[in-house]
């Protein structure tokens, strides 16, 4: 939202008299101050509606998840205002909508969501949403990797981790969403083809990056957290050997403890990742019975993080990580 620094302006219409021309001690506390009283509530008052005019100019978007938020953002530039409903800091497995964020996000004019699972609690938004809203699956139209996986309510649609793959982003995201913006907003067809080229031609070189950064490196294997790499690892040629929670939020049994040991040890896996969503605990025990590392990857990103703020930033960041892991 951009708040135009206009008030003055629109104060002197309403008050009747050139700011210019006030006494300079009316401004000061005393006295006086009473009189300026229904002054200030006009500012006030002034502020908001300025602001809610020049919001209503962009496409309200809600995003289920903060990449594709980014992504719309990129994208939409100021032409759009973006939600993210998922706050940062949390998981997609755990997370629950109140009615109030349902009810005030079903007013969006666009609603971009992953599906296949990963956002089951977005429908109760789209349930209650306007019959203008109009709504972008993003793995709609997409062949899935199986759905060995995990999320609340899944089952039907396939592994939903497509958003880690920024060939998929290049090559579907980016174009599903532009053309929806369009939809909704023609007048700024011409600005969302431009910025979504731009997008595009830094995610080409992310992807030329990533290949560059792993070319080197001497050990594929990794063992996850929960199974959020693979369209980044078919992608990339590296190997998901095991995950320590098959439902994420669910601790593993000490059996599937002992099973991940066994496989990790049989691949010489040499890394654990672990997600900032999710406590460290296990994987660093596990790391430690087989002498392997941890990594730091982050499926989601934060909007607060420097490094972690935007989507591009966000898979460089975890490029480093597995670079140096896999070393
Ligand atoms: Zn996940």
């Amino acid at each position: 939202m951009r708040c135009e620094p206009a008030l003055e302006v629109r104060v002197d219409v309403v008050v009747g008299r050139p700011a210019a021309l006030l006494p300079r001690k009316d401004l000061t506390v005393g006295r006086k101050s009473d009189t300026m009283r229904p002054m200030c509530w006009r500012i006030v008052i002034l502020a908001l509606w300025w602001c809610s005019a020049v919001s209503a100019a962009e496409v309200p978007v809600v995003a289920t998840i903060y990449p594709v938020a980014d992504i719309v953002a990129q994208i939409g530039k100021d032409a759009v205002g973006v939600t993210t409903l998922l706050p940062a800091g949390a998981s997609p497995h755990t997370f629950e909508p109140t009615p109030d964020q349902i009810r005030s996000l079903a007013q969006a004019a666009l609603f971009v969501e992953i599906g296949a699972g990963l956002d089951t609690w977005a429908e109760r938004i789209r349930a209650a949403r306007s019959g203008s809203m109009k709504v972008v699956t993003l793995t709609t139209g997409l062949p899935l990797l199986g759905a060995a996986h995990v999320h609340a309510g899944e089952g039907e649609g396939g592994d939903p981790h497509v958003w880690l793959d920024p060939v998929i982003v290049r090559d579907h995201f980016v174009p599903a969403i532009t053309a929806a913006l369009s939809e909704i907003d023609p007048g700024h067809h011409a600005l969302f083809q431009q910025n979504a080229a731009e997008l595009r031609a830094a995610l080409t070189q992310l992807d030329t990056d990533i290949r560059a950064a792993l070319a080197a490196a001497a050990n594929r294997n990794y063992v996850a957290f929960h199974t959020a790499w693979r369209y980044f690892g078919q992608r990339y040629g590296l190997h998901e050997v095991a995950v320590i929670e098959a439902f994420p939020g669910k601790e593993p049994s000490a059996r599937e403890v002992a099973g991940v040991v066994e496989q990790a040890r049989a691949a010489k896996v040499r890394v654990m990742l672990v997600e900032p969503q999710f406590s460290p605990r296990m994987a660093e025990q596990i790391a430690h019975e087989i002498g392997a590392t941890t990594a730091v990857v982050d499926p989601l990103g934060n909007p607060q993080q420097p490094g972690r703020d935007h989507y591009i930033d966000l898979m460089r960041y975890n490029l480093q990580q597995f670079a140096r892991a896999l070393r």
